[in-house]
């Protein structure tokens, strides 16, 4: 990953990360003041959020969420259906808030998009390629931010889209609102990413970037990370093959919720093939994404005895009734594997970011020292997504992983720690450090 990051940074295509410039240069700094808006497109939701900023000490004096599933028919239609669906949600969310200026003064708006998107400024990106099964035609090579202000004018809602960010941002910009030691943020929810603050002299690839601070934010996309030495089973090389973006997100098909659900399935599939012990193979089993990431942890995580929630999920969910204690046991048994996996890739990706920004504990120092003379600096990362928030035994295994990897010395100053709707609550605290009428935000990390 390390040496990946690398070659990502020295050349454009360099390598699969694709290490995207954010043009995110400073972070907000807790002096921030007002009301501010962000939409968070992810893969699988959609939320609408209102922040209320105390313009001191990082206060957040308020709050407001709120979630619906994205319309399936929406990821593959038409771009102006996508963004009049998502303004008409953003004007009903703007008309039952309380916000008693509404209507005054123009409001500022966080967009987080969570897909490749290659930024000509903090506001503005071409979108790259689609990921996470999303399919809209007329959007791939263009820009992203137009769309959704042209939607927000049609609808008559007073607000300027101010920044467009990755969700990683998001997530950063909030981790590091609350605690500056924050380096870098990583998602793990329907599609997983990563994002962490480079030096600017280290962004080879851009010469002359210049930035106050000195640093930008780097979107890695690590989902599209690939590399000889990872092993890829039989049962990923076909997901990959049938999926709609085949030979690209390799990492992400083998971490997201998006994707280990169907490992499972795959899995189960095979063994009910090449087997008796689930009966005849029923055309559920046979089907794509069958099996959702959610059910795949309530089966994982069932601590009953008889193993009823497995159970009831094979028979409800896959249509394979009364299967054997030892069945269900082995079924288990590929989740937990499945899950594992998973967990410590993403862990190791996490190490090798802190090994690229050489707060591993190595310290990129040749000879002479052992890693425990080293004085390690507190580092922070900001993780956000359902798949590590929801899932204990995916989380679990990942601190499990990070602490193998690092050793017990490092690891301690090592700090994983969850920004709740970091995404978008960080897209509105940029929004608002990037508004037209705040000046005096910046601050290096
Ligand atoms: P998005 O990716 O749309 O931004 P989230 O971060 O909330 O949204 O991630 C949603 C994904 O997380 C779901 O598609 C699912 O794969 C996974 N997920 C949600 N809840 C659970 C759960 N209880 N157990 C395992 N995975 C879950
Ligand atoms: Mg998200």
């Amino acid at each position: 990953m390390a040496v990946e990051m690398h070659a990502g940074l020295a050349s454009e295509g360099g390598s699969k990360l694709k290490m995207l410039l954010t043009y995110v240069d400073n972070l907000p700094s807790g002096s921030e003041k007002g009301t501010y808006y962000a939409l968070d497109l992810g893969g699988t939701y959609f939320r609408v959020l209102r922040v209320e900023l105390g313009g001191q000490k990082s206060s957040i004096l308020d709050q407001y969420v709120e979630r619906q599933p994205i319309p399936e028919q929406l990821m593959s239609g038409r771009s102006e259906e996508l963004f009049d669906f998502i303004a008409e949600s953003l004007q009903q969310f703007v008309e039952k808030g309380n916000d008693s200026e509404q209507f005054s003064s123009r409001k500022e708006l966080g967009f987080t998009f969570s897909f490749p998107v290659k930024q000509t400024s903090v506001s503005s990106g071409i979108l790259i390629k689609w990921t996470k099964g999303f399919a809209i035609k007329d959007m791939v090579a263009k820009e992203v931010a137009g769309g959704l202000q042209q939607a927000l004018v049609r609808k008559g809602l007073n607000m300027r889209v101010t920044v467009l960010v990755n969700d990683t941002v998001g997530t950063l910009a909030l981790g590091h609102y609350h605690d500056a030691d924050t380096v870098a943020a990583v998602i793990i929810g329907t599609g997983t990413n990563a994002c962490y603050w480079e030096r600017t002299d280290a962004i080879i690839k851009c010469q002359g970037l210049l930035t106050a601070s000195g640093g930008m934010v780097v979107n890695m996309e690590w989902g599209n990370f690939w590399s000889s030495h990872l092993p890829r089973t039989s049962y990923d090389i076909e997901l990959d093959a049938e999926s709609p973006n085949s030979n690209d997100q390799g990492f992400e098909k083998m971490i997201s919720g998006m994707y280990l659900g169907d490992i499972v399935r795959r899995v189960i599939l095979r063994m009910s093939e090449e087997s008796d012990i689930f009966g005849p193979v029923s055309s559920s089993l046979s089907s794509p994404f069958a099996l959702t990431t959610p059910s795949m942890a309530a089966m994982h995580e069932d601590d009953s005895p008889e193993l009823t929630e497995v159970a009831r999920i094979l028979k409800g969910v896959l249509e394979i009734p009364d299967v054997p204690l030892k069945a269900r046991k082995l079924v288990v048994k590929v989740c937990d594997v499945v899950t594992r996996r998973a967990a410590r890739l993403a862990a190791a990706g996490i190490v090798g970011i802190l090994k690229k920004i050489g707060r591993d504990g190595s310290g990129g120092i040749t000879g002479g020292r052992s890693r425990s003379d080293i004085k390690m600096r507190r580092t922070v990362v900001a993780v956000e997504g359902s798949l590590y928030t929801e899932y204990t035994m995916f989380r679990e295994y990942l601190h499990e992983a990070l602490h193998e990897i690092l050793g017990e010395e490092i690891s301690q100053h090592v700090i994983i720690k969850v920004s709740e709707d970091g995404s978008g609550i960080g897209a509105a605290l940029l929004a608002a450090s990037h508004s037209s009428r705040s000046v005096d935000n910046v601050q290096p990390l």
